[in-house]
């Protein structure tokens, strides 16, 4: 069985680097079940390719599971030494120990880089076909291409066989992508070859904890991963209360935030230059990206010219309390038809944000990992394609002024990052380039003649 990775942002040979394997050698392990071999057909600056060669000893692991089996020739002759399953999943993790740990000693600053990626699985046994396959890796920004592969090429009125040759490419962080296969390829097959036992579990929330948390085929994930029942249900019970956890972590610091920003009023008057501005474009269909507990959407459904509102969030725990806020259930019938709230990432192509008039992100990117941010842009600006986007993010030269706030500190426990007033308009340069919008940058709050305004907001238009 075959696997091939390839990078193509240059330089490419760095992939080496990343995956602790020397292009120029040849490294071999034993995976217990048989020899697992990494090299490099290609290794240029431009395209690097590490491929992974299986060889696995179906008759050997037979004979040492014997005592476990129930009879029959099965597990002497089947499917396994030739397809991606989970032993490639074992092998991957047994190669790449150090890489899938997020390392790399020689080039610290390529961990987190991401790259072109390209992922070559030439026979693939997929359940449920070319359809689960999508539903697995297109969430997670993979483009992918799926060709069924003939029962047997001699006769083809016989159809294919369940096996697939399947590409998938996406920009990823190399350690990232390792963790999607690692997971997913036993989803696909939905076959283990070994017991599933208590450990599973703890890999599953290891390997895949944050982003199986949420992905739209969580369910899916998890029980084909865990195969039982039982097994699955304490996953997924452990990935929600994960999730929990971050939500009080995230109310205590939304509470902080308010603090240090509150003998402004800032929050308010954000609220109010951002229904400004959807009213200055003309209202209609509103998304409102990372609606937390719904104070936009509140004002937006009492604007006339608003004519319908979605509020997404990943957070479960803040659309309960924008639920409350709206008091959706008691909502007139004429306003209840214009409001939704839905669960989702802004991370993963949505077919539910497509088609709206306006989106509004308000004080959200700042809380996601700057290397998804070139995704966030593909999923909102490239997939989503609003008519307008009108975006507010903290401005970083203001937070000198903050009283409660160290010099280098940040508002909010959960940024991951704030910009200056010319990394904000680099990057809404880069974005309107990108996905062919035109913007405009204005400041919100007082405006300070060498820091300019804490809030920064930018209107986008198509
Ligand atoms: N827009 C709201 C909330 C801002 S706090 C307001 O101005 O009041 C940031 C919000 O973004 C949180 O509710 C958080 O759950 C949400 N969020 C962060 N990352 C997200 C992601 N990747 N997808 C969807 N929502 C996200």
């Amino acid at each position: 069985m075959l696997v091939s990775l390839t990078s193509t942002t240059p330089d490419a040979r760095d992939l080496g680097f990343l995956l602790h394997k020397h292009p120029d050698r040849v490294r071999s392990v034993d995976v217990g079940f048989g020899q697992a071999h990494v090299f490099y057909p290609e290794a240029t600056q431009h395209r690097c390719t590490a491929t992974v060669f299986v060889e696995v000893d179906p008759v050997g692991l037979a004979r040492s599971q014997r005592r476990n089996r129930p009879g029959g020739l099965e597990p002497y002759v089947n499917d396994r030494p030739y397809v991606a399953s989970s032993m490639l999943s074992v092998a991957l993790a047994r190669l790449f120990r150090t890489a899938m740990s997020g390392k790399c000693d020689a080039r610290p600053e390529l961990v987190e880089l991401s790259l072109d990626l390209e992922v070559e699985l030439p026979v693939v046994p997929v359940r449920g076909g070319s359809e689960v396959l999508r539903r697995l890796f297109e969430p997670l920004g993979y483009d992918v291409e799926a060709q069924p592969i003939a029962l047997d090429t001699h006769f083809r009125p016989w159809g294919d066989s369940p096996y697939f040759g399947v590409r998938v490419s996406g920009r990823h962080t190399v350690r990232r992508a390792l963790e999607h296969l690692y997971v997913l390829l036993p989803v696909l097959d939905d076959r283990k070859h070994y017991w599933i036992g208590q450990d599973e579990i703890d890999k599953l929330l290891r390997r895949g904890g944050d982003w199986v948390k949420s992905h739209p085929e969580t369910q899916m994930i998890s029980r084909r991963y865990l195969r039982f029942g039982g097994y699955a249900r304490e996953a997924l019970s452990r990935l929600a209360d994960a999730g929990e956890d971050c939500d009080a972590v995230a109310e205590r610091q939304e509470g902080h935030e308010q603090a240090i920003e509150r003998p402004l009023k800032l929050s308010e008057q954000r609220l109010e230059a951002v229904a400004d501005a959807v009213r200055g474009l003309g209202g209609g269909r509103v998304v409102d990206l990372g609606c937390g507990e719904g104070r936009l959407l509140e004002r937006l459904v009492a604007e006339p010219a608003v004519t319908e509102v979605l509020g997404i969030d990943v957070s479960i725990a803040a659309l309960q309390r924008a639920q409350r806020r709206l008091s959706v259930d008691e909502l007139s019938e004429r306003r209840r038809e214009r409001i939704s709230l839905q669960q989702g990432a802004l991370t993963y192509t949505d077919p539910r944000v497509c088609g709206f008039d306006i989106a509004t992100m308000v004080e959200v990117i700042e809380h996601v990992d700057i290397e998804r941010l070139d995704v966030l842009a593909e999923v909102v600006f490239g997939h989503a394609v609003p008519g307008a986007v009108v975006l507010t993010t903290p401005n970083r030269e203001y937070n000198t002024k903050f009283e409660h706030l160290s010099p280098a500190g940040l508002r909010h426990g959960d940024h991951r990052f704030e910009w200056t007033r010319s990394e904000f308009a680099a990057w809404a340069h880069s974005v309107s380039d990108r996905f062919g919008y035109s913007f405009e940058i204005d400041g919100i709050g007082p405006q300070d003649p060498d820091c300019g305004s804490p809030t920064q907001m930018a209107i986008f238009r198509r």
